[in-house]
């Protein structure tokens, strides 16, 4: 494989050099402007971590506002097909043979055996929601299933088949706000007594089940990995969007790669790193600075962080290391 040469870049023998310590890890990342590059979606850059966290079996999970539709080429691009995704901000998670429980997940119907879980609503009970309340509330915005093929072209620069798989939605409902701030205040308590909530994305705002966040979802697969290995992985999250903290916040190690957009990211997470580099070039300077260097032995850290917050006397606020423990 012409990847083994990547291997003697200096990032790759400290994960080696940790490995002994035997907690498995995961990376769960967020695919556009993260480890995708936002425009063109090359992810060169990333490929010698990508090989190399194969070769260890670290289990890579794309976690995207895209539909499954959208992820599944994508997924075969990066060599991501025996890993779970999540997809839709949560809203869909796929499970590969490997991480099914033969008592809880029922065989998958396709041909590669990928079980698909819903955690939130269906599609169809957050459109006639919004339906409502944009009747009763007086306000304006776009749902994407409203938009026409080519409006959606135009909008997020996809071509038509991309264009298509956009548009098949499964538990979320993107929508393109066209109001004031206001008003999207009063429209998001109203979703909130619905059970639906607002995520904010590159382009559009996310309509989705209270429980299918990005972090929720993530949260329900480190458990599934727990449940199948016997004990917690050591989670590493990156990701460049507000849709991405809820997932930078259910992780041990964070990273926020710089973004090409001004919003604002900032979650709580005490080991978080900021990159300098935005893209996938970002994304190998986040994996870098947790995992690349032979003298970061953050696996060590954090587990003493966890040993020392005992479950009575775990002040969830100032407690940083509660998920490592969890
Ligand atoms: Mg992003």
């Amino acid at each position: 494989m012409p990847e083994s040469t990547h291997l003697s870049v200096p990032l790759s023998p400290s994960l080696s050099s940790v490995d002994p310590v035997l907690q498995p890890r995961l990376i769960v990342t967020d695919l556009d402007g993260s480890l995708l590059d936002h425009h063109s979606y090359d992810f060169s850059p990333a490929t010698p971590w990508l090989a190399q966290l194969k070769q260890m079996r670290v289990p890579v999970i794309p976690v995207t506002s895209k539909t499954r539709a959208e992820l599944l080429p994508l997924r075969e691009a990066l060599g991501l097909t025996g890993t779970p995704f999540i997809a839709e901000n949560g809203a869909v998670i796929g499970l590969p043979p490997g991480w099914c429980h033969a008592r809880l997940d029922r065989p998958g119907s396709g041909r590669d055996g990928v079980v698909i879980k819903y955690p939130g609503v269906d599609v169809g009970f957050i459109r006639a929601r919004l339906k409502v309340w944009r009747e009763r509330l007086n306000i304006r915005f776009t749902r994407m299933d409203e938009l026409s093929v080519g409006e959606v072209m135009e909008l997020t620069g996809l071509d038509e088949i991309r264009a298509q798989d956009a548009r098949q939605r499964e538990g979320s409902e993107p929508i393109i706000w066209q109001d004031s701030e206001v008003a999207l205040a009063t429209f998001r308590d109203s979703l909130e007594g619905d059970g639906l909530q607002l995520t904010q994305g590159g382009r559009f705002w996310h309509v989705m089940g209270r429980s299918a966040d990005k972090g929720s979802a993530v949260e329900w697969l480190v458990k599934r990995f727990t449940a199948l290995r016997g004990r917690p992985p050591l989670s590493l999250g990156l990701g460049d969007g507000p849709n991405d903290i809820t997932m930078l916040e259910a992780v041990d190690q964070a990273v926020v790669i710089r973004g090409c957009h001004d919003l604002v990211v900032e979650p709580r997470n005490a080991s978080l790193y900021r990159t300098d580099a935005t893209g996938p070039t970002g994304w190998a300077e986040g994996v870098a600075y947790w995992w690349g260097r032979a003298d970061r032995r953050l696996t060590t850290a954090e587990k003493s962080d966890a040993d020392s917050c005992g479950a009575d006397s775990c002040d969830a606020d100032n407690c940083d290391a509660r998920e490592v423990s969890a």
